[in-house]
């Protein structure tokens, strides 16, 4: 893994494409007052539903026409479109993302004191079910320009009781998943995707092939929250798998374990997509594409303020992958809880993706393993600071939030 880099070889990071484009309608933005500016929210989903209400009020009230708010026709359709537009065989969807995740290792016969490599930098949701199942998360470090867990830190964390690796493709980036899979092959465990942040990202195989995040690994799992860059207005989530026979088993384990009602054939759980989820995830599916390319966008505008400066990393671009920006995430060298705060203060929400990392959570006291010091895991929860990104960033949003960043370190 590379060493942490100082943050004079960060800056010179390569990226990729800038891409911001000024319409003409944007370019009168900049003569207007910032006292009109639309509020800056760190996801604006009012704003994004304007522009499809029409179509989003009618598929919701077409679904309340029917009456079948469970199990009804546009969750297989949505299943359906969703394998389509991965490329993938099964798409099962299920109630949440954290369910997914926990559907999947049952679904893999996972057994208690089984050790799943997972990394300590992610949401908790990702080990908590390892824990919920009484499996044991062996956290391993990530390398600090991706964010993302490393083919070989996860061999050196392999242990005969190794039953479960668990990459997560943090902030919209796809971890290095030929080289994990690679990894993970050698030593016959599975792969299960947590593409929560990610969906609708490529990942590029060195022969120049490109496959979607989450349809790699033995299973992917995805997020549905309103926040995510597919996400629905309420709970949802999905596991996607190749293997048809392992499909079948999510799809029983999510609905009691049964195959025909009231024939329970596994202990499973009770974790459904909601037919108004799915109507909604339909349409909001279409617009995927146009949604991340809106996201690339805004982080292209970001990139270009931020060039070249002493105090701030922009996120790194991966050339195996194509950053789909579920958050747009900078490291600085210093003072990064001073900038939140400088950034409330003139109305710019900003977050910190995670502040605790999982290993040194109270829940997890006694209950996991450090595969190593975790010493980027370390370096990262102090440095990070994550700046609003979502689908609706104006170029006078965006003008107010890199100036403002960069006022700071002036
Ligand atoms: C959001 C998220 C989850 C959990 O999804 P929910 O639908 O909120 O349960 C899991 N892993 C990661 C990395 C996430 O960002």
């Amino acid at each position: 893994m590379v060493p942490i880099p100082s943050m004079k070889s960060l800056t010179t990071a390569s990226h990729d494409n800038y891409g911001f484009h000024l319409g003409a309608e944007l370019y009168l933005h900049r003569f207007m007052s910032t006292a009109s500016m639309r509020k800056i929210e760190m996801v604006d989903l009012k704003a994004q539903y304007r522009k499809i209400k029409p179509e989003i009020d009618r598929t919701i009230q077409e679904v309340v026409d029917s009456a079948a708010f469970i199990g009804g026709k546009p969750i297989q359709d949505f299943a359906d479109e969703l394998e389509a537009y991965l490329d993938i065989e099964r798409v099962v969807p299920c109630a949440n993302g954290t369910d997914a995740l926990q559907i999947s290792m049952m679904a893999l016969g996972l057994q208690p004191g089984d050790e799943v490599i997972c990394p300590s930098f992610t949401y908790f949701a990702t080990v908590e079910v390892i824990a919920l199942l009484k499996l044991t998360p062996v956290f391993i470090d990530v390398n600090p320009e991706t964010f993302n867990v490393e083919a070989n830190e996860i061999e050196k964390a392999i242990t005969p009781k190794t039953k479960a690796i668990v990459p997560v493709h943090l902030y919209g980036q796809s971890a290095n998943m030929e080289e994990i899979m690679a990894v993970a092959n050698r030593h016959n465990i599975p792969v299960i995707e947590d593409n929560a942040q990610a969906i609708g990202g490529d990942f590029v195989f060195s022969d120049g092939k490109k496959k979607k995040t989450g349809t790699i690994g033995l299973i992917g799992c995805t997020s549905f929250f309103p926040s995510k860059n597919l996400g629905c207005y309420g709970d949802g989530g999905a596991m996607m798998t190749n293997d048809d026979a392992l499909g079948e088993r999510l799809k029983m384990i999510a609905n009691h374990g049964q195959r025909v009602r009231y024939y329970h054939d596994l202990v499973g759980v009770n974790s459904r997509l909601d037919t108004i989820q799915a109507a909604v995830l339909r349409v909001k599916l279409k617009h995927l594409d146009e949604y991340i390319a809106a996201r690339r966008s805004a982080a292209g505008y970001y990139d270009k303020a931020f060039a070249g400066h002493p105090n701030i990393k922009t996120p790194f671009r991966a050339k195996y992958a194509n950053h789909v920006f579920h958050q747009y995430t900078l490291i600085v060298s210093e003072k990064r809880n001073e900038l939140a705060d400088h950034l409330k203060a003139n109305d710019i929400p900003a977050m910190i993706y995670y502040p605790v990392a999982c290993d040194q959570q109270k829940a997890f006291e006694g209950k996991g393993r450090n595969a190593g010091t975790l010493e980027h895991t370390r370096w990262l929860s102090e440095r990070v600071i994550s700046l609003p990104m979502h689908t609706e960033l104006d170029e006078e949003q965006l003008e107010h939030i890199t100036k403002t960043v960069l006022s700071f370190y002036t």
